[in-house]
């Protein structure tokens, strides 16, 4: 089942307190493209400068990854420059460059429309809508954003979480957007808008899935013993999410149940924690069904316990 995803491609210099990598392959879409590729077709719809490299489009050529809806356009590929604090955990964004992504409007190839699954990566909310517009018969749409937009576009960025089923956002971006200390209620406030799930991505420390039916899910994190880069993690965690998703089967009304979207939460941590061990989609490009699939029961094990136990 292939899966529709529209964001940013772009070149990254990332320094954490150990090292420095630039113009690395970045961009939400890019990790979002590189890891649901494990699991099925991806059809990518983005826009890069005419200084894009050939090596990076050869890599997702070689991926079940359609590229018809990716423009090349004279001028500059997006750039991003961040610098980590110890933690790993949080950063400050020291440059963006908007290059090509200036003027850029998502174009839906024909062949793309037939994707059940969307991916509304991070990206300007009127782009994210303009997408929504040209596939109004998605199955399952899922939407990420970041603080710049809840800061800068948000009513529109309020129209589309009004018109998608999954949010995920972080737990500072719930309390930024909602204006509730209480993550919980603030979630709250997100599920009356009408979404069915809200995902709230906690970093190295896992994630939390409530649904408007009341589930409530906590997903572990995968125990890592050195972060190199977390860059994507978010963005992997969507692809591992809507990845495993895409590999199911709905209800005949087209419904995951929530034993499926929990199985897709914790799928989206282990593609997460993969990415963290290597600067860019490095660690994406050797990564197997395999490897993922033993962090699987590593993960089952580490977070069940007993409940047989009585207070007396
Ligand atoms: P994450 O670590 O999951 O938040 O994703 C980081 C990625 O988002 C980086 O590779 C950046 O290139 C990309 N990014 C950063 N800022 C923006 C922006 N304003 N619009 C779109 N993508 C961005």
């Amino acid at each position: 089942m292939p899966i529709l995803v529209v964001g940013s491609v772009a070149l990254d210099t990332v320094e954490t307190p150990f090292a420095k990598v630039e113009e690395t392959l970045g961009g939400a879409a890019s990790y979002f493209t590189t890891a649901a590729s494990l699991y099925s077709q991806v059809n990518l719809v983005a826009i890069v400068g005419s200084d894009f490299p050939r090596e990076h489009l050869d890599f997702w050529r070689r991926c079940p990854v359609n590229l018809l809806g990716l423009q090349v356009k004279e001028g500059r590929t997006f750039r991003w420059a961040a610098r980590y604090h110890m933690d790993m955990n949080t950063r400050d964004t020291l440059d963006t460059q908007l290059g090509v992504y200036e003027g850029f409007h998502p174009t839906i190839p024909e062949e793309y429309r037939s994707s059940n699954l969307l991916f509304l990566a991070n990206i300007q909310p009127e782009l994210q809508m303009e997408v929504l517009e040209q596939v109004p018969d998605i199955r399952l749409s899922v939407l990420d954003t970041m603080e710049l937009w809840i800061m800068t576009a948000r009513p529109q960025l309020t129209e589309v979480i009004k018109s998608v089923d999954v949010l995920l956002m972080s737990e500072e971006e719930v309390r930024q957007y909602t204006d509730r200390a209480s993550v919980v209620s603030g979630v709250r406030q997100l599920l009356d808008m009408g979404l069915q799930y809200v995902v709230v991505k906690q970093g190295s420390y896992g994630a939390l899935l409530f649904g408007a039916d009341g589930t409530y899910f906590s997903a572990p994190t995968y125990p890592l013993e050195e972060v190199i880069d977390p860059t994507g993690a978010g963005d992997a965690f969507a692809g591992g999410f809507l990845g495993y998703l895409s590999t199911v089967e709905p209800d005949p009304y087209g419904h995951y149940s929530v034993n499926e979207i929990k199985r897709g939460v914790v799928h989206g941590n282990i593609v997460g924690s993969f990415v963290c061990e290597d600067y860019s989609i490095g660690r994406l490009r050797t990564l197997t069904m395999n490897d993922i699939a033993k962090r699987y029961r590593r993960l089952f094990e580490c977070s069940h316990f007993d409940p047989d136990w009585h207070s007396r």
